[in-house]
């Protein structure tokens, strides 16, 4: 697809605005009434989902340039995916999301770069990761946890720790007690270790297309080489790659993908992982933008006028996983559920997806704060989440501002209920 595929999108768009907002019949209060982290922020419409789309339809009609400033506001953004799921519920089919990327990709072919980027992606050419770590260290979090080499023993599960849990340490412990936990449920876990690799889902998001085709074709090798049935990840952003961007160039995984929070549910539904202590904590839960609206699966394969589209075929936010995040902490014993007020497909980004984080930190980090103050006022002793990304933004975030909130992987509470070393 390309930025022409999506004219009638763009056409589309009245400017009403809903974009910006939390669909009216899901706000319970004015403070979090707001989606979108970049209109929010800087309070100029051509941030906003529907600025946009408005400005792509003038380039294609030639009358404006994808100007250094264009792009800046273009990439201002954090692909959270909230603009599109409020404009489906009060406007017609417009694929929001589909334009911001084709809008992304149009930058790189003109060559509209964003010179924020250009360290990480140097960091990906050179070795597989945006966080500019040695290739070489990328399988040392494995160390002594009795893991299969993926690419040489078979497993039933292979576990992909993703670039952010392989290499931070602050986040070392939450990622092996993940695999502990996979090997306490029963299964054969295996691991690409050193030759694991980038997803690709930051170079997708950014518009680098061919380079997110080589990371998935990498991927996608490997998986088939594995041998396993099931793939797992613990990041919500590989997660939403794997099901969304994949399938999209054409290189679906031939395995069963689950995040981890999915692949806790079954096994605790099915008995193979037992939560025998206690946790009393009162915590609120924070949905990942790519854990939830943003790992829909979703091929465009309609042809007529997508006002006649079935809603079956659209992309509303819904298909996320909300729930079995959710049943897992309720089915922790001593765990309380305190929800926020922008919740599931209405949720309020962490501010670090869509290349905000290495352009812009300020503005990730104003975008977490303001979901820790949501959070703190549910009155929760603590937030879980499921992504790394988020995690680390939420941690820099807290400690920057003052804003006293601990924040977990969900697989640390789980943990610890089951008693796991
Ligand atoms: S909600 Fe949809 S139609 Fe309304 S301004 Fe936003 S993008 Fe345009
Ligand atoms: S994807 Fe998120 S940050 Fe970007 S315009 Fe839409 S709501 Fe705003």
């Amino acid at each position: 697809m390309a930025l022409t595929d999506y004219v009638r999108d763009m056409r589309g768009c009245s400017r009403c605005s809903s974009c910006k907002w939390v669909p009216f019949n899901q706000v319970k209060s004015w403070r979090n009434a707001m989606n979108c982290p970049a209109i929010t922020r800087f309070n100029f419409h051509a941030y906003s989902g529907s600025g946009k789309m408005n400005m792509g339809l003038s380039h294609l009609q030639g009358r404006s340039e994808l100007t250094e400033g264009a792009a800046d506001i273009i990439y201002h953004c954090q692909l959270c995916g909230a603009c599109e799921v409020s404009c489906k519920v009060y406007r017609d089919d417009i694929d929001l999301t589909d334009v911001l990327l084709e809008l992304r990709a149009t930058c790189v072919e003109e060559g509209q770069l964003m010179v924020e980027h250009m360290a990480m992606l140097d960091f990906l050419k050179r070795d597989d990761n945006p966080l500019g770590e040695p290739k070489s260290t990328r399988g040392d979090w494995t160390e002594g946890l009795g893991l299969k080499d993926i690419n040489r023993e078979p497993a039933d599960v292979m576990f992909h720790a993703g670039c952010r849990f392989s290499y931070d340490p602050d986040l070392r412990e939450i990622v092996r007690g993940t695999a502990r936990l996979l090997q306490s449920s029963g299964a054969v876990v295996g691991v690409a270790g050193g030759e694991e690799s980038c997803c690709g889902g930051r170079v997708y998001e950014l518009g680098y297309r061919g380079e997110a085709a080589n990371y998935a074709e990498d991927m996608l090798s490997r998986v088939k080489a594995s041998g396993a049935t099931t793939l797992v990840t613990g990041c919500s952003d590989c997660y939403a790659h794997f099901k969304y961007a994949y399938p999209r160039i054409g290189k679906e995984l031939p395995v069963e993908v689950l995040h981890v929070t999915e692949y806790l549910d079954r096994a605790i539904t099915e008995g193979r992982l037992r939560l025998r202590d206690s946790v009393p904590m009162k915590v609120t839960y924070h949905d990942p933008c790519h854990l939830g609206r943003m790992s829909e699966p979703f091929i465009c394969d309609w042809e007529g006028d997508k006002l006649l589209r079935p809603m079956s075929l659209k992309r509303t936010g819904k298909g996320g996983i909300y729930d079995p995040p959710r049943r897992v902490l309720s089915s922790i014993p001593g765990v309380r559920l305190e929800e926020m007020e922008r919740i599931r497909e209405y949720s309020w980004c962490c501010g670090a997806g869509g290349g905000v984080l290495e352009c812009d930190p300020e503005f990730a980090a104003w975008t977490a704060g303001e979901r820790l103050q949501e959070a703190i006022s549910t009155g929760a002793e603590a937030m879980v989440t499921a992504c790394p990304w988020c995690e680390r933004l939420f941690k820099d975030a807290a400690g920057e501002s003052g804003l006293d909130l601990p924040v977990y992987d969900i697989t640390q509470i789980v943990l610890r209920s089951t008693g796991t070393r």
